[in-house]
């Protein structure tokens, strides 16, 4: 079974500082992958993260480009695939996972074949009015320690 950690949140703004406190902690290659409905928060989430990282300016849904990218404190790829169908191959993820900055996925398991390993997978869950669970499924040990540093 599949280890997994939750944190409620009770606003938008709740769920973006969290993301901004994962965000200071990460490196260039990491991947957290983002899953839920349409509405849970996915992009929410993004943009808080995108502030962590330094990234001034709007983060919107990058729904039809794919992916769009950002400059902070080390590039910022993020990716909506909810579109994907197969030509994913083509798309040459690896050049973004493998790359330079850290990237974010909206609805990773739609690439879930092309997805490394070692990631950080969060899924977002809409309970009652604002509130949102966020579930975390570290995969690997650098994900893991990272999940420690945050909920503890
Ligand atoms: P997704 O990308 O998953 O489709 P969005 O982030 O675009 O979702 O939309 C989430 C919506 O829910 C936003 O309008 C946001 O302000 C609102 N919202 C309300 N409460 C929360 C919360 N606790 N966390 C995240 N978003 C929230
Ligand atoms: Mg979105």
């Amino acid at each position: 079974m599949k280890r997994e950690y939750k944190v409620t949140t009770r606003s938008a703004e709740e769920t973006k500082q969290w993301a901004r406190r994962l965000a200071e902690r990460v490196q260039a290659r990491d991947v957290i992958t983002l899953e839920g409905d349409l509405g849970a928060g996915k992009t929410t989430f993004t943009q808080g993260f995108a502030k962590g990282l330094g990234v001034s300016g709007v983060v919107n849904s990058p729904t039809f480009t794919i992916v769009k990218e950002y400059a902070g404190r080390m590039p910022l790829y993020h990716m909506d695939v909810y579109r994907i169908e197969d030509e994913f191959e083509e798309l040459g993820f690896e050049e973004y996972f493998y790359g330079e900055g850290v990237t974010v996925v909206e609805w990773a398991s739609r690439i879930q074949a092309a997805l490394p390993e070692q990631r950080l997978e969060i899924e977002l869950k809409r309970l009652t009015g604002d509130e949102r669970e966020i579930i975390i499924y570290p995969h690997g040990e650098r994900f893991e320690q990272l999940r420690k540093e945050l909920l503890e």
